[in-house]
């Protein structure tokens, strides 16, 4: 039985005070959500002062994103997952689409941080999904495939224990635009053979894919209603905490 993962990506938004602000706030509204677990995803500059407030809770705190390298050392502006994983977190997101797009990261770098999340003790919430462009021209299977060859490759067994997939279609993400439950459960039933077919079948049965790609708390249900969703990577809609627990809360 696969238990289910929302997830909210704060991405770029939010000062230390607004962020632990939130976390308060969300801690009493999702304390009985026992149902699935549940993750937040602040800044690098708010993750100790909200895993701090969060310890004890069922809130689970991610950083999104984390430097390739393993050990420390001289690479300016970076933060190693081993850091991440010291102020206090459990998850990292690697590969999210805005990262691809905006500061280049190829699926060798998403390979060698999901690595290195790994090797820290991370959970590793790794990201696929194509543009639109790519889904007119019928290519989605393929860059998802070719995305999670590259991004997981060289992984055990037991490491799959640790790696959550996050499909997120670009045309979805803060578009308003979610793909339609039969279209994200068809990828996600995809993506599961694709792991059949490089690990197991029942590597595949138990990998978590979550959907991602303009959650809210009107669609949530219907996405959860399929049966290889395991849940969600949420944005726009985690930034406040009512909408967020709304989500989180969808049953
Ligand atoms: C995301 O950032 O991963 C995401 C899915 O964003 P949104 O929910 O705003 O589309």
């Amino acid at each position: 039985m696969r238990k289910p993962v929302i997830a909210g990506n704060w991405k770029m938004y939010k000062t230390v005070g607004e962020s632990v602000a939130t976390a308060l706030a969300l801690k009493p509204l999702v304390a009985n959500a026992n149902h699935c677990e549940v993750v937040i995803a602040p800044v690098f500059t708010a993750l100790k002062s909200v895993a701090d407030r969060l310890d004890g809770s069922n809130i689970r705190v991610s950083a999104q994103n984390c430097a390739a390298e393993q050990k420390e050392g001289a690479f300016t502006g970076e933060v190693a997952a081993s850091m991440v994983r010291d102020a206090g977190c459990s998850h990292v997101i690697v590969g999210h689409s805005e990262r691809r797009q905006y500061y280049f990261d190829t699926d060798e770098i998403v390979s060698r941080k999901t690595q290195a999340g790994l090797a820290a003790g991370l959970t590793v919430i790794v990201c696929v999904g194509e543009t639109l462009e790519q889904r007119d021209q019928g290519s989605a299977e393929s860059v998802a495939r070719n995305q999670l060859a590259g991004g997981l490759s060289g992984l055990t067994a037991s490491d799959l224990d640790r790696i959550i997939v996050a499909y997120e279609p670009v045309w979805a993400i803060g578009t308003g635009r979610t793909a339609t439950p039969e279209q994200a459960q068809e990828m996600h039933a995809f993506i599961r053979r694709v792991f059949a077919e490089r690990h197991s079948a029942s590597a595949a049965n138990a990998i978590r894919v979550l959907y991602g790609g303009s959650v809210k708390p009107d669609n949530i249900a219907g996405l959860m209603k399929q049966p290889d969703i395991d849940g969600a990577l949420v944005g726009g809609a985690s930034l406040k905490a009512e909408s967020f627990a709304e989500i989180v809360n969808y049953k």
